[in-house]
């Protein structure tokens, strides 16, 4: 401070001093110019200052701050040392929002906050996709001119958000979202919004399996307690009419073993903490086996063929491929009329290793086949039944595909039969040496 005053006047005493050593060499009049003078070009170049001062004041940018000497050029570093500051202060906060913004947009949930008047102080790109809004064009309109299901404005203007509103967004049918309103800061309030389609979608498919395994289940129950309710009723009953009882009682209690077998195995499949165990597999030794199995479950009323050709040996696990191809077989076995020809076959396509059943049996009509690997499809449930089928075979066939990372392909035409074929990745042939 006592700088800027020292610099300010020193010029101007000098020259007072100097106008009063005029004064006493010449007159009055001389050194009352040259003071005049001095002063003038003093507010001239302080004037001139100012001007600079107020034009760069219009567009303060750091790099057009002007250059000036004297008391000014203090002045001057200054304010560029406050606008440097400002700047990265400014550029901090644009960082920080920026994060902000980063993190909100990368929440698994729709936030958007609402005020007093339920118009939209600013949301995140998933509410924007959940409620339809174009944030340029909807911040600060009211939501319940955008949103106008009946439901959602009924919610809005309850008082009680403990329980979520769970509602189908209009441009969205096939969508769910699960709504909750939370109240802060006084009056503002936050919508939050949650896409709740898959997991009503497993919710679904876990109510249908249950409802589906307790119908498979209540069949041979049914049957089995009649049975046993008679049996005790009749206490005289024949021999003969017993042992035909038993005999069915028997037959009900294995569909019930088989079908307890396959929801083990399927449930043994789906679960995470079960890698697949693998090993280098013989596929002649093991189609071998499978083809003797086929011959004991046709019991010789098809004519069967087993083909193995090329490299043998692919990476997996023995008992899963023996139960996927096996699964294969029996069902080729159960929907083929007896006469009919069944082929197995191993063999490279494309350089990938491939089996495949191919049956001249009942065939599938082409609007059930994308569907058969769902757990209990069934095109034909009778003759599915009535030849020990339990509906899970192709379910637990997909899952041991997948856990190779095979593909199945089904090709089949009605009355004419059908062909299961597993493809499986290259990377699992071994070589036959190994
Ligand atoms: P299922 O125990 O009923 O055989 P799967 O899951 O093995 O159950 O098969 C599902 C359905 O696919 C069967 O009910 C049957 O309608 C059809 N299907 C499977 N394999 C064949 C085949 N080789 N020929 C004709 N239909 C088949």
């Amino acid at each position: 401070m006592q700088d800027f005053w020292f610099r300010l006047i020193t010029p101007i005493a000098f020259s007072a001093l100097f106008a009063l050593l005029l004064w006493g060499i010449f007159s009055a009049i001389p050194a009352l110019l040259f003071m005049l003078l001095v002063l003038m070009i003093v507010m001239a170049r302080h004037g001139r200052q100012l001007y600079k001062l107020g034009q760069w004041l219009n567009d303060a940018r750091l790099e057009t701050i002007p250059e000036a000497g004297g008391i000014w050029d203090e002045l001057f570093s200054q304010l560029y040392r406050m606008v440097k500051q400002l700047n990265q202060a400014e550029q901090g906060l644009a960082a920080e929002l920026q994060h902000i913004e980063q993190a909100t947009a990368a929440l698994p949930e729709g936030v958007a906050i609402l005020n007093e008047a339920n118009r939209i102080e600013w949301c995140n790109p998933l509410a924007q996709m959940h409620f339809s809004l174009d944030i340029e064009r909807d911040l600060m309109q009211d939501i319940t001119y955008l949103v106008r299901q009946p439901e959602f404005i009924e919610y809005l203007h309850a008082s009680n958000f403990s329980e979520p509103l769970v509602m189908k967004p209009a441009r969205h049918d096939d969508m769910l979202l699960s709504i909750k309103l939370i109240p802060y800061g006084g009056n503002k309030r936050l919508l939050i919004s949650r896409d709740i389609t898959q997991l009503e979608r497993i919710e679904a498919m876990r109510r249908d399996f249950v409802a589906n395994v307790s119908h498979e289940l209540r069949t041979p129950l049914t049957v089995v307690s009649g049975f046993v309710e008679n049996l005790q009723d009749m206490p005289d009953i024949s021999k003969e009419n017993a042992r035909r009882a038993l005999q069915l009682m028997a037959e009900q209690t294995r569909r019930m073993d088989n079908l307890v077998a396959d929801l083990l195995t399927l449930s043994r499949l789906e679960n995470d903490q079960n890698p697949l165990r693998e090993e280098i597999v013989d596929m002649g030794v093991l189609l071998n086996e499978i083809y003797q199995d086929g011959q004991m479950l046709s019991g010789g009323s098809h004519a069967l063929r087993l083909e193995v050709l090329g490299n043998t040996k692919l990476l997996g696990n023995r008992e899963e491929l023996r139960s996927a191809f096996g699964n294969l077989l029996s069902n080729a076995i159960r929907y083929t009329p007896p006469g009919g020809a069944i082929s197995l076959r191993w063999a490279e396509r494309d350089g990938q290793p491939v089996f495949s059943v191919r049956d001249s049996g009942i065939g599938i009509d082409a609007q059930h086949i994308p569907r058969l690997t769902e757990r209990f499809y069934r095109v034909d449930r009778s003759r599915s039944r009535e030849t020990g089928g339990t509906g899970l075979g192709l379910a637990i066939v997909k899952h041991i595909a997948i856990r190779h990372q095979a593909r199945l392909e089904v090709l089949s035409e009605e009355g004419k039969g059908s062909s299961f074929t597993l493809v499986f990745p290259t990377r699992r042939q071994m070589t036959d040496d190994r």
